[in-house]
Protein backbone atom coordinates (compact mmCIF):
# COMPACT_ATOMS: atom_id res chain seq x y z
CA UNK A 1 0.00 0.00 0.00
CA UNK A 2 0.82 3.60 -0.23
CA UNK A 3 0.32 5.11 2.74
CA UNK A 4 -0.01 9.04 3.29
CA UNK A 5 1.32 9.89 6.75
CA UNK A 6 1.03 13.48 8.41
CA UNK A 7 3.99 15.08 10.52
CA UNK A 8 2.54 17.13 13.13
CA UNK A 9 0.62 15.63 15.75
CA UNK A 10 0.75 12.36 13.93
CA UNK A 11 4.45 11.47 13.55
CA UNK A 12 5.37 14.59 16.46
CA UNK A 13 3.79 16.00 19.25
CA UNK A 14 4.08 19.40 18.10
CA UNK A 15 1.02 20.71 20.05
CA UNK A 16 2.24 20.04 23.17
CA UNK A 17 5.84 21.10 21.71
CA UNK A 18 4.59 24.91 20.67
CA UNK A 19 2.12 25.32 23.50
CA UNK A 20 4.84 26.34 26.27
CA UNK A 21 6.42 28.45 23.33
CA UNK A 22 2.98 30.62 22.95
CA UNK A 23 2.92 31.25 26.73
CA UNK A 24 6.28 32.89 26.10
CA UNK A 25 5.80 34.64 23.24
CA UNK A 26 2.73 36.05 24.57
CA UNK A 27 3.36 36.04 28.22
CA UNK A 28 0.19 33.83 28.97
CA UNK A 29 -0.28 31.61 31.79
CA UNK A 30 1.04 28.24 30.66
CA UNK A 31 -1.48 26.12 33.07
CA UNK A 32 -4.59 28.11 31.78
CA UNK A 33 -3.24 27.27 28.20
CA UNK A 34 -2.58 23.56 29.18
CA UNK A 35 -5.94 23.90 30.63
CA UNK A 36 -7.89 24.95 27.91
CA UNK A 37 -6.55 23.14 25.27
CA UNK A 38 -7.23 25.65 22.59
CA UNK A 39 -7.34 24.86 19.22
CA UNK A 40 -4.71 25.64 16.41
CA UNK A 41 -7.31 27.56 14.77
CA UNK A 42 -8.22 29.97 18.14
CA UNK A 43 -4.48 29.68 18.26
CA UNK A 44 -4.01 31.04 14.77
CA UNK A 45 -6.31 33.73 15.81
CA UNK A 46 -3.89 35.22 18.14
CA UNK A 47 -2.79 38.66 17.47
CA UNK A 48 -0.14 38.64 14.84
CA UNK A 49 0.18 34.93 14.95
CA UNK A 50 2.24 34.78 11.39
CA UNK A 51 5.12 36.66 12.94
CA UNK A 52 5.09 34.07 15.71
CA UNK A 53 4.87 31.19 13.59
CA UNK A 54 7.75 32.70 11.03
CA UNK A 55 10.02 32.70 14.28
CA UNK A 56 8.98 29.80 16.47
CA UNK A 57 7.43 27.37 13.63
CA UNK A 58 11.23 26.11 12.52
CA UNK A 59 11.99 26.12 15.74
CA UNK A 60 9.20 23.96 17.12
CA UNK A 61 9.44 21.54 13.85
CA UNK A 62 13.07 21.11 14.82
CA UNK A 63 13.02 19.70 18.49
CA UNK A 64 9.27 18.14 18.69
CA UNK A 65 9.63 14.72 20.42
CA UNK A 66 8.17 11.69 18.42
CA UNK A 67 5.07 9.98 19.25
CA UNK A 68 6.06 6.58 20.92
CA UNK A 69 6.44 3.97 19.00
CA UNK A 70 6.70 5.44 15.58
CA UNK A 71 9.98 4.46 14.37
CA UNK A 72 9.00 1.38 15.06
CA UNK A 73 5.81 1.13 12.94
CA UNK A 74 6.99 2.79 10.36
CA UNK A 75 10.16 0.64 10.23
CA UNK A 76 8.15 -2.62 10.47
CA UNK A 77 5.68 -1.36 7.68
CA UNK A 78 8.04 -0.27 5.36
CA UNK A 79 9.95 -4.08 5.62
CA UNK A 80 6.13 -5.72 4.81
CA UNK A 81 6.70 -4.11 1.83
CA UNK A 82 4.76 -0.42 1.92
CA UNK A 83 5.58 2.98 0.49
CA UNK A 84 5.96 6.01 3.24
CA UNK A 85 4.56 9.43 1.66
CA UNK A 86 5.11 12.01 4.20
CA UNK A 87 2.67 14.87 3.43
CA UNK A 88 2.43 18.07 5.50
CA UNK A 89 1.03 20.93 4.74
CA UNK A 90 3.90 23.15 6.42
CA UNK A 91 4.08 26.18 3.84
CA UNK A 92 6.71 28.45 2.39
CA UNK A 93 4.31 31.62 3.92
CA UNK A 94 5.59 29.94 8.14
CA UNK A 95 8.52 28.39 7.42
CA UNK A 96 11.89 29.65 5.72
CA UNK A 97 11.89 26.27 4.11
CA UNK A 98 9.74 23.55 5.03
CA UNK A 99 11.60 20.75 2.74
CA UNK A 100 14.76 21.36 4.52
CA UNK A 101 13.74 21.53 8.38
CA UNK A 102 11.14 18.41 7.44
CA UNK A 103 13.85 16.10 5.80
CA UNK A 104 16.30 17.02 8.19
CA UNK A 105 14.21 16.23 11.37
CA UNK A 106 13.01 13.03 9.61
CA UNK A 107 16.18 11.63 8.89
CA UNK A 108 17.81 13.24 12.26
CA UNK A 109 15.41 10.55 13.78
CA UNK A 110 15.19 7.82 11.76
CA UNK A 111 12.06 8.61 10.49
CA UNK A 112 11.82 5.56 7.06
CA UNK A 113 10.01 7.34 4.43
CA UNK A 114 10.05 6.97 0.35
CA UNK A 115 8.33 10.67 -0.10
CA UNK A 116 8.04 13.77 1.51
CA UNK A 117 5.85 16.45 0.05
CA UNK A 118 5.05 20.14 2.00
CA UNK A 119 3.64 22.85 1.47
CA UNK A 120 -0.35 19.95 0.66
CA UNK A 121 -2.79 22.42 1.30
CA UNK A 122 -5.02 19.95 -0.26
CA UNK A 123 -4.18 16.98 0.82
CA UNK A 124 -7.37 15.21 -0.89
CA UNK A 125 -5.79 15.82 -4.04
CA UNK A 126 -2.11 15.20 -3.41
CA UNK A 127 -3.80 11.79 -1.93
CA UNK A 128 -5.27 11.02 -5.53
CA UNK A 129 -2.92 12.07 -7.79
CA UNK A 130 -0.19 9.65 -5.20
CA UNK A 131 -2.39 6.63 -5.83
CA UNK A 132 -2.55 6.81 -1.77
CA UNK A 133 -4.47 3.81 -0.25
CA UNK A 134 -4.53 4.81 3.18
CA UNK A 135 -4.17 8.32 4.87
CA UNK A 136 -3.17 8.89 8.32
CA UNK A 137 -3.20 12.33 9.82
CA UNK A 138 -4.77 13.99 13.28
CA UNK A 139 -7.09 16.40 11.38
CA UNK A 140 -10.50 16.08 11.23
CA UNK A 141 -11.13 18.60 8.15
CA UNK A 142 -8.22 16.41 6.32
CA UNK A 143 -9.78 13.01 7.04
CA UNK A 144 -12.74 14.04 6.09
CA UNK A 145 -11.80 15.77 2.63
CA UNK A 146 -10.19 12.15 1.94
CA UNK A 147 -12.47 10.10 2.88
CA UNK A 148 -14.61 11.74 0.40
CA UNK A 149 -12.73 10.45 -2.02
CA UNK A 150 -13.05 7.03 -1.08
CA UNK A 151 -9.89 6.34 0.15
CA UNK A 152 -9.54 4.93 3.83
CA UNK A 153 -8.48 7.15 6.45
CA UNK A 154 -6.68 6.29 9.90
CA UNK A 155 -7.15 9.63 12.82
CA UNK A 156 -4.67 10.47 15.31
CA UNK A 157 -6.37 11.06 18.53
CA UNK A 158 -5.74 15.05 19.69
CA UNK A 159 -6.00 16.89 23.00
CA UNK A 160 -7.64 19.94 21.38
CA UNK A 161 -9.99 18.05 18.49
CA UNK A 162 -12.05 15.23 20.18
CA UNK A 163 -15.47 14.93 18.94
CA UNK A 164 -14.97 13.58 15.34
CA UNK A 165 -16.58 10.11 14.54
CA UNK A 166 -13.37 9.22 12.28
CA UNK A 167 -11.71 6.00 12.18
CA UNK A 168 -9.48 6.98 15.61
CA UNK A 169 -6.52 6.17 17.24
CA UNK A 170 -4.43 7.26 20.20
CA UNK A 171 -1.29 5.02 19.29
CA UNK A 172 0.75 3.82 16.62
CA UNK A 173 0.27 0.45 18.25
CA UNK A 174 -2.96 0.72 17.19
CA UNK A 175 -2.34 2.03 13.79
CA UNK A 176 -0.35 -1.44 13.30
CA UNK A 177 -3.13 -3.72 14.44
CA UNK A 178 -5.96 -1.34 11.86
CA UNK A 179 -3.74 -2.11 8.97
CA UNK A 180 -3.39 -5.77 10.20
CA UNK A 181 -7.17 -5.88 10.24
CA UNK A 182 -7.55 -4.31 6.89
CA UNK A 183 -6.27 -7.35 4.81
CA UNK A 184 -8.73 -9.72 6.57
MG1 LIG B 1 -1.19 17.37 11.76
Amino acid sequence: MNIAIDIDDTITNTYETMVPMIALFYNKDLNKLLHNKPSYKELYSLPNFSHFAKTHYEIVASIAPLKNGVIDILSTLKKEGHKIIIITARNNEEFHNPYQVSYNYLIKNNIPFDKLIVNASNKAEVCLKEHIDLFIDDSTKNCHAVAKKGIPTIQFNSVFDTNSKLNKVTSWEEVYYKIQNMYL
